[in-house]
C-alpha cells in the first residue's frame, strides 16, 4: 500500500459497445473482422490507465521515463499503425514484466528495466508489445477476458460473487495486467519486435538474449513465475526462432546494429531492486507499513501481494483469504454504511469494538450468488454454502484513517478461518520500532569491474555474498564461470 496513491476500493467501469466491423489489418494486410474500432481501441487504453497507476504506481525515473518515451515514439513512428496516441510507461513493481493495452499505452515494470543489460534487449521487447498493439491481438481475440482482467485490476475483488475465484484471483495476485495471447500471436509478435528494433537501429539478437535471462528467472524462482514466462509461453524455442529471425534481417538489410550496453547501465544505475519497504513489507510473519506506520500479523504459509491500494493474502488450500484497504468515509458509521451498500452485503452482525486502543467495528456479512434453478431444496442449500462469499470486516479507525480489514470465506468454510482472520485483525497495532520504520530498500548500482576473472570471482572482490551469486548472475546475464575483463562495467546490489 502506498500513502499517497491508496484508493478506496477503485472501480472500473469500462463500456464497449459490441459493434464489429470488418477492416484491413495493418500487419497482416488482410481483411478481418475486427471487435473493435481504433476509436474503442483508444477508448480502453485510457480507461484502463488510471487502474493501472492505481494498482501498480508510477516509478519516478525521469531520465529512464525519457529515454523508453524517445524509443517508443521512434518505434511508433516506423510501425504499421504510426498514427495511435502512444504512450510509454514505468510502473513501479518489482516483477519482471512489460506489457500493453489496445490504443498504445505501453508500460515496463522498473523490475524488467533492472533485468535489461542494454539498450538493444529494451529495444526488443518494446518492439514485441508495440507489436500486439499494432497487429490488434487484444481486438482479434481478447475482448472477453480483457474485459474481465480490467475488472479484476480495477481492484473489484469482492464484487464478483464467485468465492472460489475470488480466492484464486488472489493468488494469483492482482499486481499485473497480464493478458494471455495465443502462441500465433506471440510468435508474430516476436517476429514484429525483430523488425521494428532493427529499423531503429538495434540488434535483434539481444533480445533472443534476453529470453534466457527470462528462463532462468523462471527456473529459479519456483512456484513464482515471472509474469512475462507465464503470459508468454516457451522463451526457449522463441530464443532459437529469434536468434534466426534477427540473423536473416541483418543479413537482408547490412548496417553497424547497436547493442549499447554502458549507455544503458548508466541510465539504470540506483534503480530499485525488489521490494520497496516503504510501501509496506512482510518480515517474519508481520506485515509493515513504515509510512502508515502500523503492523499485523500474516498467518503462517500465506501467500502475500502488495500493491499501492491493498494489501491482500490466500491461504494456500484456496478457502480463505484477506484484503486490507483504506475504507470510504469519516467515521466508523459511515465507512460501514458505505461498505454495505457498495458491496451489497447482508449484514449477520456488527459489533463494536476496540483493537489495542482504537475504536473498531466487527462486520459479519455474506454475498449471495444468483440461485441456480431446478435443484432439490436440500442440495440448493449445501450448494449455497460453498457458493456464498461470507466476510469477516474489521474496520479500525487509526492516525486519521479507516482501515477495512476483511477475511473472505464461503459461508461453508467461515468458521473455521474465522480465528485466522481474528487472530490478524486483533494484533492490528501501531508501528513504533524505528529498525522497521526506517528500512531503506535494495538499489542496482553499475561498479567497474577492478581485474580480470571470472563472475563469480568479481563478485566477490565487488563484496558481494556469495549465497546471491546466482541472482546476480540472472541480473547481469552472466554465469559463474564467464570471463569478466578487468574495466567493464557490471550490476552490483547494495542499499
Ligand atoms: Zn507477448
Amino acid at each position: 500500500m502506498n500513502a499517497k496513491k491508496i484508493l478506496p476500493h477503485l472501480i472500473l467501469g469500462v463500456t464497449i459497445v459490441g459493434l464489429s466491423a470488418c477492416a484491413r489489418n495493418p500487419v497482416t494486410g488482410k481483411r478481418e473482422i475486427s471487435l473493435m474500432s481504433t476509436e474503442q481501441e483508444i477508448a480502453i487504453g485510457k480507461e484502463s490507465h488510471p487502474s493501472v497507476v492505481a494498482t501498480m504506481g508510477l516509478y519516478d525515473d525521469k531520465k529512464l521515463t525519457s529515454f523508453i518515451n524517445e524509443k517508443g515514439k521512434a518505434m511508433a513512428k516506423i510501425s504499421h499503425r504510426p498514427d495511435l496516441p502512444y504512450q510509454f510507461y514505468i510502473v513501479d513493481s518489482p516483477v519482471v514484466n512489460a506489457f500493453a493495452v489496445p490504443g498504445g499505452y505501453v508500460y515496463f515494470t522498473r523490475g524488467i528495466m533492472a533485468h535489461f543489460n542494454n539498450e538493444a534487449e529494451f529495444a526488443g521487447v518494446l518492439g514485441h508489445e508495440i507489436g500486439h498493439i499494432t497487429a490488434k491481438h487484444a481486438a482479434r481475440s481478447q475482448k472477453s477476458q480483457l474485459l474481465s482482467t480490467l475488472a479484476l485490476i480495477g481492484g473489484a475483488v469482492l464484487a464478483p460473487n464467485v468465492v472460489g475465484q475470488n480466492i484464486e484471483a488472489l493468488q494469483q495476485g492482482l499486481g499485473l495486467l497480464s493478458l494471455k495471447y495465443s502462441r500465433d500471436h506471440e510468435s508474430e509478435s516476436d517476429g514484429l519486435g525483430v523488425e521494428y528494433s532493427s529499423k531503429i537501429g538495434y540488434d535483434a539478437n539481444q533480445m533472443a538474449d534476453f529470453f534466457g535471462t527470462l528462463k532462468r528467472l523462471s527456473d529459479n524462482s519456483g512456484n513464482a513465475v515471472p509474469q512475462f514466462m507465464s503470459t508468454h509461453p516457451d522463451p526457449g524455442n522463441r530464443y532459437t526462432r529469434v536468434h534466426q529471425l534477427a540473423k536473416e534481417y541483418q543479413a537482408q538489410h547490412p548496417a553497424s546494429y547497436q547493442v549499447n550496453r554502458d549507455q544503458y547501465l548508466r541510465m539504470i544505475d540506483g534503480i530499485l531492486y525488489g521490494e520497496d519497504p516503504k510501501q509496506g513489507y512482510v518480515e517474519n510473519g508481520q506485515f509493515y507499513h513504515p509510512e502508515l506506520k502500523f503492523q499485523f500479523p500474516v498467518p503462517n504459509g500465506w501467500q502475500t501481494q502488495n500493491s499501492p491500494s491493498q494489501f491482500q493474502m490466500a491461504g494456500k488450500d484456496g478457502k480463505s483469504a484477506m484484503i486490507l484497504l483504506l475504507a470510504k468515509g469519516n467515521s466508523l458509521d459511515e465507512a460501514a454504511q458505505n461498505m454495505v451498500k457498495e458491496l451489497s452485503l447482508n449484514v449477520l452482525e456488527n459489533t463494536k469494538t476496540t483493537i489495542n486502543g482504537n475504536p473498531a467495528y466487527v462486520i459479519i456479512s455474506q454475498q449471495q450468488q444468483q440461485q441456480q434453478q431446478g435443484q432439490p431444496q436440500q442440495q440448493q442449500q449445501q450448494q449455497d454454502l460453498k457458493t456464498t462469499l461470507q466476510i469477516g470486516t474489521w474496520l479500525i479507525q487509526y492516525n486519521n484513517a479507516i482501515y477495512a480489514l476483511h477475511g473472505l470465506s464461503s459461508a461453508a468454510d467461515f468458521n473455521s478461518s474465522f480465528n485466522t482472520f481474528k487472530q490478524v485483525a486483533g494484533n492490528f497495532r501501531a508501528l513504533t520500532d524505528p529498525a522497521k520504520i526506517n528500512r531503506k530498500p535494495e538499489r542496482i548500482f553499475i561498479k567497474t569491474v577492478p581485474r580480470d576473472g571470472t563472475f563469480r570471482e568479481v563478485m566477490t572482490a565487488l563484496g558481494m555474498p556469495a549465497s546471491r551469486l546466482e541472482e546476480l548472475g540472472v541480473l547481469n546475464g552472466q554465469k559463474a564461470d564467464d570471463r569478466i575483463a578487468r574495466g567493464a562495467a557490471i550490476k552490483v546490489i547494495g542499499q
